[in-house]
């Protein structure tokens, strides 16, 4: 029995694992920097390609290569490396493949720290990039018009819970002659398929659902095999952005339980969605799973699940989302996410403070909105502190 042709769950157990010569059942851990050769024909041969053996573990480790090759089955992709943060992924992803004189068009709705890099790191670099209006296929169409090498999306985005139509901007990617680069982090491989969607390669900060314990820092690019060994390879393993093994068998297994807690963690955003919508202190609430989120259909068609994040604005500006949060006894004020714990954060003064105003009211986020990630608690012991908390900050703003 091929494991490739066996359901997800089981692949996510079993994916991947060498077991040592001590035939362990759980996976062991190899806490080694460097590897010794048999004799210094093997070391050359190493070298040359001859043999396949371990050579250092910025090149490769065996618990690199096991998380590797169980994302790798996850995704349906052809091939993976892990890095140390998921800053260094998509660092990597974008960096092998630019060069000055490029240009790079993004959506608008990114992770502060991609933002920046597309922003102020390429710019510098002189690698010209566009922002667009990820939601506006007009302005995908006027941006790529024009010839790109590389766009860079986000869906759902972060922190507005924007869902991007993938295939379709895919289509304009390439037509442009440009690769399609998708941040899945906020989706998780679970309920969405880039690859299929016909994106190039695929980012993940495995920070966040992956380890999913709030533990270690982790990254992971996937894309055809051809590209990853060719372009990516050569520069994660001379830029040293290495994954540490111990942090990569933390990754390996949080992957074993990762459908239970994106099942538990969703089923509670969908049903924390709703609970806040019905709330008098709330006024919008943005969740891709309910019929009033602004892209609910494409969410539906492109996604396998409402996510685990949700966004919620609410009426009083700063003052009431402060209030609420301080309320808060059972949720904690955290900018991760993607935690088997509810954690809030409030964008406009932490994860959004730096892009200024003017960008926050592109990108609607208001004083008002918190983006809670949705942990794996009851349900209902959620419902009641969220419930408390907005009473709370009700009386406190008056
Ligand atoms: C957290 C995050 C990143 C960066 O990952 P790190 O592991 O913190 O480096 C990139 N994109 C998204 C969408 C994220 O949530």
């Amino acid at each position: 029995m091929a494991l490739e042709t066996m359901g997800l769950a089981t692949r996510l157990v079993h994916g991947g694992t060498q077991r040592s010569q001590f035939g362990e059942t759980s996976e062991a851990v190899f806490l080694t920097s460097g590897f010794v050769y048999d004799s210094a024909e093997q070391a050359e041969a190493t070298f040359t390609g001859a043999a396949e053996h371990y050579q250092y573990t910025r090149f490769g480790n065996p618990n690199l290569t096991m998380l590797e090759d169980r994302l790798a089955m996850l995704e349906g992709a052809e091939a993976c490396r892990v890095t140390a943060t998921g800053m260094a992924a998509v660092h990597g992803a974008l960096l092998s493949h630019l060069t000055a004189g490029d240009r790079v068009v993004a959506a608008r709705a990114l992770f502060g720290s991609c933002h920046w890099i597309v922003s102020t790191l390429l710019p510098r670099l002189g690698i010209e990039s566009e922002f667009v209006d990820g939601c506006d296929l007009d302005d995908w169409r006027r941006a790529l018009a024009r010839p790109a090498r590389l766009v860079l999306v986000e869906s759902p985005s972060n922190p507005m819970l924007d869902i991007l139509d993938l295939a379709a901007i895919a289509e304009l990617a390439h037509a442009a002659g440009a690769m399609l680069v998708v941040d899945n982090v906020f989706a998780t491989p679970l309920q969405q398929q880039p690859l299929r969607l016909g994106a190039d390669v695929v980012v993940y900060s495995c920070t966040k659902h992956i380890d999913g314990q709030g533990r270690v820092l982790g990254g992971a690019v996937l894309g055809r095999r051809g590209w990853i060994e060719d372009v990516l390879q050569p520069f994660l393993r001379n830029i040293g952005a290495s994954l540490s093994p111990f942090n990569a068998w933390v990754l390996l297994k949080g992957l074993e339980t990762l459908p239970l807690r994106v099942a538990q963690a969703t089923r509670n955003a969908a049903m924390l969605a709703d609970h806040l919508a019905g709330h008098r202190m709330v006024a919008q609430v943005r969740y891709p799973g309910r019929a009033d989120h602004p892209q609910h259909a494409l969410a539906a068609r492109q996604m396998q699940g409402g996510g685990t994040m949700l966004s919620a604005t609410l009426r009083g500006g700063k003052p009431a989302a402060f209030a609420f949060m301080n309320a808060l006894r059972l949720v904690a004020i955290s900018n991760n996410l993607g935690d088997s714990r509810s954690l809030i954060t409030h964008p406009a003064t932490t994860t959004h403070m730096r892009i200024g105003p003017e960008e926050r009211a592109r990108l609607g986020i208001g004083d008002g909105a918190v983006r809670l990630s949705v942990g794996i608690e009851d349900v209902a012991d959620l419902a009641d502190d969220l419930s408390q908390a907005l009473d709370q900050a009700g009386r406190a703003i008056g």
